[in-house]
């Protein structure tokens, strides 16, 4: 921690608390009644240390007074700068995001009513204390429930990991978004080795997925997925079917290799056959990175029964690829 950072560190955490105060005001009333709607408790919210924004200038307000320097706050990002100075976040739901550390660094605020219409989730702005690449949701709090589980469920928002959170399942990090960084890895590795990778069922978290599932194993971790029914997040899981109905979707796990074999294949134009051949070949790359012969071998046959290109040359394809470099 350097120690011209201490302003940026200090602020957020005074925003913090100035956001958790406006929640249970009347201010923060309808903030306050849509979180009750998603069946926040007062535990959650101080457990992930939820605010509220109000639409004034409040922390503006309060850093002057303070005697921070307005250079000081907008490096923080809480505070922007134009012909005059006012808060970046207004009539928001607040969400601190804190470091690898547990320190507040930055924040993601929500909009909560239909009223609203500029984007659902606003973020603080990257600065000298907050990089977005490697700010993994709940990352510092969830490391002991990691170490008794033994693996971490990886999901894509930050409402997910309080989801599962509220069904008692404490071993998750979000990515907050779709798009897996080098420093959420290099965080991951910390952390553990195992991965339950679990983003969002629609097309975007399979997409996103299938990236990732790749990424991960790549980088040497044990790797399963889990495909979410209807389209749905974790949250809308445990919305609609409960603590029951999430923990059941979860069980139902597959190998990377077996999702990617559908997820590409619901991509091919059966018809055209550079397409069909295409899949072949990127199916035949994935299988040759498979250690296991018996895995690999039973995945040859997986394949030739779903694309209908013979066991013999996908065998031939897969004995002249090489694994990717460690
Ligand atoms: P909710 O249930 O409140 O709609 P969600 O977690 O389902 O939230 P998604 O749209 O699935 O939201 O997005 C997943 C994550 O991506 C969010 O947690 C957020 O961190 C990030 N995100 C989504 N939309 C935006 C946005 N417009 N700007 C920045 N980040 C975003
Ligand atoms: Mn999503
Ligand atoms: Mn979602
Ligand atoms: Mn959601």
């Amino acid at each position: 921690e350097k120690k011209e950072h201490v302003a940026l560190y200090q602020m957020h955490q005074e925003a913090q608390k100035i956001y958790s105060y406006y929640l249970n005001t009347k201010l923060g009333l309808e903030a306050k009644i849509y979180l009750l709607n998603r069946h926040f408790t007062d535990e959650l919210i101080k457990e992930f240390q939820i605010g509220y924004a109000p639409i004034d200038p409040v922390l503006h307000t309060a850093f002057t007074k303070l005697e921070y320097s307005e250079i000081d706050m907008v490096k923080s990002g809480l505070v922007i700068e134009s012909n005059n100075h006012f808060d970046r976040f207004n009539d928001r739901i607040m969400f601190p995001l804190f470091n690898q550390q547990g320190q507040v660094v930055g924040f993601s605020g929500r909009i909560y009513k239909p009223t609203q219409t500029d984007s659902k989730y606003m973020n603080s702005p990257e600065s000298d204390i907050f990089i977005k690449g490697q700010t993994l949701y709940h990352y510092h709090q969830c490391r002991e429930a990691v170490k008794k589980a033994g693996f971490v469920y990886l999901l894509e928002g930050f409402m997910d990991v309080i989801a599962m959170y509220k069904a008692g399942i404490e071993n998750t990090v979000a990515i907050m978004g779709t798009a897996l960084t080098k420093g959420h890895i290099q965080a991951l590795r910390r952390l553990t080795n195992h991965i339950y990778l679990c983003l969002d069922g629609d097309h975007a978290g399979q997409v996103a997925m299938s990236k990732a599932a790749r990424e991960l194993e790549e980088a040497g971790f044990k790797v399963q997925i889990i495909i979410l029914p209807d389209g749905h997040d974790p949250d809308e899981i445990y919305e609609e079917h409960g603590q029951s109905g999430l923990e059941e979707a979860l069980r139902k796990t597959m190998k990377p290799i077996e999702f990617l074999m559908d997820f590409e294949y619901q991509l091919v134009d059966s018809l055209n056959y550079d397409d069909r051949k295409n899949y072949l070949e990127k199916m035949c790359f994935e299988i040759t990175q498979i250690k296991d012969d018996i895995d690999r071998d039973y995945y040859m046959h997986v394949l030739s029964q779903k694309s209908g290109f013979s066991y013999d040359i996908i065998q031939q394809r897969v004995a002249g690829m090489k694994p990717r470099a460690e």
